[in-house]
């Protein structure tokens, strides 16, 4: 069995992947119902998730994406059933930039050992292609547990959450304890704002808050938290830092339990 993985159930049939060995601290999510399972996100690719996910279920796995960027989708290629929202599909089929690959394979990011076999300089997302396209209020049915699609644009055009009727929602990278990544091009705080605020009213019927970085599960509060931030940030209420990144210089809003980040100019 991989070490490089680490399983954990965050509910009953809900098993949280995640890659502590690395300062990403990406999570995936095997979601298994009684006739199907979905795996939201496939990791960086380091290991293989295909052989451990196989382990784990024999019901047949349908890969759904939270969004197209390269630390969710570097096993996807294992794959043969792919879904992601429509407004990204084309992007699986692009190499990712190769500097932020470079980046991510310093050795300092690395915070234990790789798995044998993997060499950091060979490191590359292969492409895949999605079969199935995605779209706001669209259902994923696993036979005893639907998993209902929300379009939630802000971090990238095409993000998704899955919102399970049992009170789970999985945020992708559009909510998690940690800085908020709002800065990309395709980024627009605005937008980002809009969708916290139609999350933050998620909030009084979910149980659980699942991320695709850093701890799990989250109490929901923090979507309240998250939609205030946006709001206090926007109305100019709130001081924010200038720091220095790989994407350029940009301003970094720091709340009690997450941050943002956002372009210096926008
Ligand atoms: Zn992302």
């Amino acid at each position: 069995m991989s070490e490089w993985f680490e399983v954990r159930e965050v509910d009953g049939d809900v098993l949280a992947i995640s890659e502590p060995r690395h300062w990403e601290q990406v999570i995936s999510y095997l979601i298994v119902g009684r006739e199907a399972a979905v795996l939201l996100d496939t990791g960086m690719g380091i290991d293989d998730i295909q052989q451990l996910t196989s382990s784990l279920t024999d019901k047949p796995i349908t890969v759904v994406n939270s969004h197209y960027h390269w630390d969710h989708i570097g096993d996807n290629h294992r794959f043969e059933h792919i879904a992601i929202h429509a407004d990204e599909a084309s992007l699986l089929e692009h190499e990712p930039p190769e500097g932020m690959l470079l980046e991510a394979m310093r050795p300092e990011n690395f915070w234990g050992a790789t798995p044998e076999g993997f060499d950091p300089a060979q490191y590359s997302i292969p492409l895949s292609t999605a079969d199935r396209l995605l779209k706001e209020g669209d259902v994923l049915d696993l036979g005893d547990r639907r998993l209902k699609v929300l379009h939630t644009p802000g971090h990238s055009r095409g993000s998704i959450c899955l919102l399970s009727e049992d009170g789970l929602l999985f945020t992708g990278d559009t909510a998690y304890a940690g800085p908020l990544y709002a800065h990309f091009e395709e980024s627009e705080s605005q937008v980002y704002r809009e969708t916290m605020k139609r999350m933050s009213a998620l909030a009084g019927e979910l149980r659980l808050v699942l991320p695709s970085h850093n701890e799990t599960p989250l109490d929901p509060h923090i979507l309240v938290e998250m939609a205030d931030g946006f709001k206090q940030i926007a109305g100019g209420a709130v001081g924010w830092q200038r720091v220095q990144s790989q994407w350029g210089p940009l301003r970094r809003y720091d709340f009690d339990r997450f941050g943002v980040l956002l372009p210096l100019g926008r």
